[in-house]
């Protein structure tokens, strides 16, 4: 008889958006003419660049003549565009990161995933509360954790709370962790690390032989010049950091799939035999083995972001959403509302007003504004008393919901 990865049975159902649009579909069959706007998404909203999408066009023409057709590619991604990456996105900020420790893929969500193939069963875990919640479910599949209790809290898995008392960053763990997660500038909190925060977590990991896994999705927000936007501009991060990248949220790939991981060549872990084993060869064996590569119309879709007219047209897109997201902020300000976030990143984290809960101000803007977000309890226990803004809309869609809500509560 065939039997079941039990692990998945220690999920806790998909509660989160499922509970968000029971609530919605309940509201709309009470209310069929209500307005709505949701701006609870993580997903983007405004049409691929044009750099991007002529390049895909041409490209779609090369696979249609049998001189530039091409089949399977190098699992790694082609070279062409590792060494853009390389250039413009690392050694253009000072990191040593070089085109061949980069890998192409089709999205950070499975890259994040996927890397526990490489590591250990046995290593302490460290999460943000609230977090992204793909960190914890892949702990939880790969079996690394115990069952959840009531808070939605897997055992074995270590929460480092993050709330406006500790301006949205982790305290350092006293005792020892192998692996962290950190994802800067945070989903769903909009905070980012200054240097010292992410040199305090490199000086950690390395006195520890602990890896960080650095998920820069929206390094592409950060406006403050100040702001590190990888991990590998902190000094000693070849040696203990993977980076997770992705042109889901810069270029607008979230339906095109197009990501990246950095496995620099310095980082390594000691094996139960004593011996010193890289993980860039590990991944580089793991993905040769279980991925063949990204489409090729899609990476030179993805090339074509470090073009001229890439980069600024996915500047200026990247520009639509961060002056949402200052809408927003301004709005809410203006109605009395204490945010968080939003500056340099796409989501504004609100602090519910009156001490509400998260689900009870999710009805409240739900039943009085007809606007919906995302009850930050969702993302964690401590997350509870925030709500999360998504500025990945049409602008007359955020300018009516924050209408709405000065009207209202201002
Ligand atoms: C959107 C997002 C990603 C990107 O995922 P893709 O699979 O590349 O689309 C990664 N991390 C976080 C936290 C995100 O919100």
């Amino acid at each position: 008889m065939a039997t079941i990865n039990e692990n998945y049975l220690k999920l806790k159902a998909g509660y989160l958006f499922p509970e968000i649009a029971r609530r919605v579909t309940t509201f709309t069959a009470a209310n069929p003419d209500a307005p709505i706007i949701k701006l609870g998404i993580g997903d983007v909203t405004e049409p691929l660049p044009e750099a991007c999408r002529t390049a895909m066009i041409a490209a779609v023409e090369d696979m249609g003549d049998r001189n530039r057709f091409k089949g399977y590619g190098p699992e790694q991604g082609y070279g062409w565009l590792r060494e853009k990456i390389a250039a413009t996105d690392f050694q253009a900020r000072g990191c040593d990161i070089d085109a061949d420790e980069i890998f192409i893929s089709d999205g950070s969500k499975c890259d994040c995933g996927n890397i526990l193939d490489i590591f250990g069963n046995d290593n302490t875990i460290a999460v943000t509360d609230p977090v992204y919640h793909v960190y914890v479910d892949t702990n939880v599949m790969a079996g690394h954790t115990g069952p959840a209790n009531e808070d939605g809290k897997y055992e074995g898995l270590i929460y480092l709370p993050i709330s406006a008392e500790n301006d949205f960053t982790a305290e350092i763990p006293s005792d020892k962790v192998d692996l962290i997660y950190l994802c800067f500038p945070n989903n769903p909190t909009g905070a980012v690390a200054t240097k010292a925060h992410l040199q305090a977590w490199v000086d950690y990991a390395r006195q520890h032989g602990s890896i960080i896994l650095f998920d820069a999705a929206y390094e592409a927000f950060i406006t403050d010049p100040e702001i590190p936007h990888s991990i590998y501009e902190i000094e000693g991060a070849r040696d203990c950091a993977i980076e997770f990248r992705s042109f889901s949220k810069n270029a607008g790939f979230t339906g095109t799939r197009c990501a990246l991981t950095v496995v620099p060549k310095t980082l390594t872990v000691t094996a139960s035999d004593g011996s010193t084993v890289d993980l860039h060869r590990l991944w580089n064996r793991r993905q040769s083995t279980k991925f063949n590569g990204v489409s090729y119309i899609v990476q030179r879709g993805a090339e074509a972001v470090y073009s001229p007219e890439g980069q600024a047209q996915t500047k200026a897109l990247v520009s639509f959403y961060l002056e949402n997201a200052r809408i927003i902020r301004e709005q809410l300000t203006a109605a009395g509302i204490t945010v968080y976030g939003g500056v340099n990143a796409p989501y504004v984290w609100v602090k519910t007003p009156n001490g509400l809960s998260s689900w009870d101000f999710f009805d409240k803007l739900l039943n009085v504004c007809n606007v919906v977000g995302t009850p930050g309890s969702g993302f964690g226990a401590a997350g509870e008393g925030y709500f999360r803004i998504s500025a990945f809309n049409s602008r007359d869609n955020v300018n009516v919901a924050m209408a709405r809500i000065t009207e209202k509560f201002g």
